[in-house]
């Protein structure tokens, strides 16, 4: 990134995206020094040849700008107090996101740059917007919070359209986000640790699509409804988009549920700002191929379908993969979020039998039995897979399905949602079916 060029940049956090900010801030001729609690990645981060420091130190004041990688926590804690430095010593604190924004606005300001954010279904409306806009022979770079860092993809162009999934975290973090279109899915309680409350994150999404030139916002929940209005009464231009659109997704295999209408309806709607013909984009619909783990089917020979929501972390999520079939031997646990699974109880109806598994065992077996569903204490994956699956294969419902979407975080037994997704995948084509 050129726009940074001889200026003294201090970047904290030397995960992929972190290193892939080092190597571009460097490449364009910043002065730069790269942090990092842990001596194990400094010392990776200097066998390429990338200028570390010291964070004990560190006299932050000597820097122009604070880069922070979006995992750390803005309270970033003992020894060293990072954050609170950089703050301290008046720099500004930003993000990879913010140096992408600079660059374009530096060398394409025209560049076509599409911006996603929401509390569920970013990394599949990122996807799909990615393969609607290839599909009308665009050339698209996606990264963002989905797989590549941002500044590790191609620079901007004015011929090239750059799709960017963006968490709260890396918006807070990228005060001069000005994407052309601007999409806001949907608002439900995430992340409060960091945000606080429910206002300053709604606050924070606002910021993503206050300065675009199209605002695409979602409708289907009071805060994200309240705040398509108050863009529009800002003169934003705001497309609203709803899960009661009227899209027709029968060929579209990998965008089931009313959720993906949304998703579909967000696709539809930047396509046509970005002027792909709608037919091209309703077309590419049906070709999604959809992502790993949200809603996945594992491809079996047998009369049961296995389905893989794996990324479903919480109840919000587990509640959209619920309500996209009629019964379902439901697969759910691994470690509890506040607030449990007692708000899905309009779902339980659906559910023939749940398996559970993980550290939300006790206390979800709890909720069930409270509302009279038959479950069963599986421990692991493996073995709910197997419980589930010899169910599944007795009963007399036309396309029995499993759904394994937990409605938990993975860390009691995984290192992510991704590790947990490929293990019921593994224990899905292991059955003997
Ligand atoms: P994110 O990237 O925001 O975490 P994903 O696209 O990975 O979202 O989807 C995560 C889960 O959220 C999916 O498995 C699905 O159950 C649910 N989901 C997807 N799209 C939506 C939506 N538009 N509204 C609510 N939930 C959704």
């Amino acid at each position: 990134a050129t726009s940074f060029k001889t200026k003294r940049v201090a970047v904290f956090g030397l995960g992929g995206s972190g290193l892939a900010t080092v190597r571009s801030l460097v490449a364009g001729g910043a002065e730069v020094t790269a942090f990092d609690d842990s001596s194990a990645s400094v010392e990776k981060a200097r066998a390429e040849g990338l200028p570390t420091g010291d964070l004990r130190e560190a006299d932050f004041s000597s820097f122009d700008s604070f880069v922070l990688a979006p995992g750390v926590p803005l309270t970033h804690p003992k020894p060293h107090w990072t954050v609170e430095k950089a703050k301290a010593a008046g720099i500004e604190i930003i993000g990879d996101i913010e140096i992408f924004v600079r660059e374009r606005a530096a060398i394409a300001p025209g560049a076509p740059f599409v911006a996603i954010t929401g509390t569920n279904g970013k990394s599949t409306t990122t996807a799909l917007i990615a393969h609607v806009l290839r599909e009308a022979g665009r050339d698209v770079q996606m990264g963002g919070n989905i797989g590549v860092a941002i500044l590790d993809l191609d620079p901007p162009s004015e011929t090239r359209v750059h799709v960017v999934e963006c968490s709260s975290y890396q918006i807070d973090l990228a005060p001069g986000l000005d994407p052309t279109v601007g999409v806001m899915m949907n608002l439900s309680e995430d992340h409060l640790e960091r945000h606080g409350t429910m206002e300053n994150y709604a606050a924070i999404k606002r910021r993503l699509v206050a300065r675009s030139g199209t605002a695409v916002v979602g409708t289907d929940d009071p805060l994200s409804a309240a705040m398509a209005k108050s863009l529009q009464a800002d003169g934003v231009n705001v497309v609203a988009i709803s899960e009661n659109d009227a899209i027709d997704l029968a060929g579209a295999r990998a965008l089931r549920g009313a959720h993906n209408v949304q998703n579909a309806s967000a696709a539809l709607a930047v396509a046509r700002a970005l002027g792909v013909p709608d037919k091209v984009a309703h077309k590419a619909l049906a070709t999604f191929p959809g992502l790993a783990h949200r809603m996945e089917e594992i491809p079996t020979s047998g009369r049961v379908t296995f389905v893989n929501d794996s990324k479903a972390t919480n109840a919000d999520s587990a509640a959209k993969a619920l309500a996209s079939f009629p019964k379902v031997f439901w697969i759910l646990g691994g470690k509890p979020k506040t607030g449990g699974i007692e708000a899905l109880a309009p779902f339980f109806p659906k559910v023939e039998k749940a398996y559970l598994v993980g550290e939300a065992s006790e206390a979800f077996a709890k909720t069930l039995g409270g509302h009279g569903v038959e479950h069963e204490f599986a421990g692991t994956v493996d073995k709910a897979v197997e419980m589930a699956a010899a169910d599944a294969a007795k009963s007399t419902d036309k396309e029995p399905v499993v759904l394994f979407s937990p409605a938990c975080a993975s860390f009691d037994q995984f290192r992510n949602f991704e590790e947990r997704g490929e293990a019921f995948r593994k224990a899905v084509l292991a059955l003997k079916l």
